[in-house]
């Protein structure tokens, strides 16, 4: 089992080699000639640099990590943190209280190790990255505010999370795995629908569209799609960055389409009009509601796995720890990647239909040569790679190539 555990996490950093090799074989090609417009040689030189300079990082925050993590796995790293939280809630008496407890201690302790350790990588690729290529925005006080907001909310998921599974796993582990399973998805089903009014409050700012020719614009759209305009956000993106972007998000009562601030500043109005049809298209093929259900049969099937192998104490005796069902839960992520992996080629693959779909509707509604003008004005300025490795694409890519978006678009 141990040399098992290795070998996976040997092999996904093999295959996330390759495939950037794979990547970096296209860059020599020349443009496509439906975006050689707007990559000119000198676009094309920063674009190339940018690819580069991420992909080092990439190269070197994954070889770091497997070293950490096949160092702490081999040198038994993970064993004395077991040890230590044993020790540290030992004076516990209720045994359910202190099996949640060394697991919210368990799991904290590797969250914060692993964003104190991933810090220096951040901040290089925030300020020399991304500065040098003009997209940064971020102040450092600004990007030390959001390092602790996001601790602090992971601290929060983990806590209410095991505290409502642990029980569950104690008074019930045969059934550990549908009880778990449901507990989970009503709670990422809730955070989607208040996704809007808890999560992104925290790092910005959502307005109402201000009075004036582009409300009007996007009023008269809305109002032909029947999608209404009052749900229609602007969020200050630009105190983080200069690239522009769009989303929607929710469902229910509680949908909602954001407009980067960047977006208004950079695109024409029929531009941005054309991109909040592709945001309409989302809601109006019922998206959401298809990777909510995609993600929950996902979640059981993972949940179905969880169960089996908790049954049998495999796991934890692998690195020399004692039967604990943080450490189980913890080593099963670890042999679940692969699964993991083949699964996120079945929610890439929706996901770029979705897109497509998005944009057919926007093409419906005589959006197509604006929408294609807007994808290409952010595609270029963001450095989007113009011609990746279709292996790449297949196995990473959650939106179509600009090429293909176009192509699909004015067919
Ligand atoms: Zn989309």
């Amino acid at each position: 089992m141990f040399y098992l555990i290795i070998t996976i996490l040997v092999a996904d950093y093999v295959i996330g080699r390759l495939l950037s090799i794979l990547n970096a074989s296209y860059e020599k090609l020349p443009v496509p000639a439906q975006i050689a417009d707007i990559y000119s040689e000198e676009r094309h030189r920063q674009q190339t640099q940018y690819a580069r300079a991420n992909r080092q990082l990439s190269w070197l925050v994954n070889t770091f990590s497997l070293v950490l993590m096949l160092s702490l796995l081999c040198f038994g790293g993970f064993r004395w943190l077991d040890i230590e939280v044993h020790q540290a809630t030992a004076s516990i008496s209720s045994t359910l209280l202190k099996g949640i407890v060394q697991a919210i201690a368990f799991f904290m302790t590797i969250d914060i190790l692993e964003s104190v350790l991933s810090l220096p990588f951040d901040i290089y690729q925030t300020f020399s990255i991304e500065q040098r290529f003009g997209f940064n925005t971020t102040t450092p006080k600004l990007f030390v505010a959001d390092w602790f907001k996001s601790i602090g909310l992971q601290a929060v998921f983990s806590v209410v999370i095991l505290s409502a599974v642990v029980p569950v796993y104690t008074a019930i582990p045969d059934w550990f795995w549908l009880v778990a399973w449901l507990v989970v998805t009503l709670f990422s089903v809730g955070l989607s629908y208040f996704y809007s009014q808890l999560i992104v409050p925290l790092f910005n700012k959502q307005t109402r569209l201000e009075d004036g020719e582009l409300r009007d614009a996007i009023a008269r759209f809305a109002q032909q799609a029947h999608f209404r305009v009052s749900d229609i956000y602007v969020m200050d993106s630009s105190k983080r960055t200069t690239r522009a972007n769009a989303y929607f998000t929710g469902w229910g009562r509680n949908k909602r389409i954001v407009l980067y601030d960047t977006l208004i500043e950079q695109l024409t109005t029929d531009e941005i009009v054309a991109v909040l049809a592709h945001e309409i298209g989302h809601n109006k093929r019922h998206h959401t509601l298809w990777s909510m259900l995609l993600k929950a049969l996902m979640s059981l099937l993972m949940f179905v796995l969880l169960g089996l192998v908790l049954r049998y104490d495999l796991l934890s005796s692998a690195i020399g720890c004692e039967n604990s069902f943080h450490v189980n839960l913890f080593l099963f992520y670890i042999l679940y990647s692969p699964v993991n992996m083949l699964l996120s080629l079945l929610t890439n693959y929706l996901s770029r239909r979705h897109e497509y779909q998005a944009d057919e509707f926007a093409k419906q509604n005589q959006q197509a040569p604006q929408l294609v003008s807007a994808l290409k004005k952010m595609s270029a300025a963001s450095l989007n790679n113009p011609c990746p490795h279709p292996a790449f694409v297949f196995f990473n890519y959650s939106h179509p190539t600009l090429v293909d978006r176009i192509i699909h678009l004015q067919s």
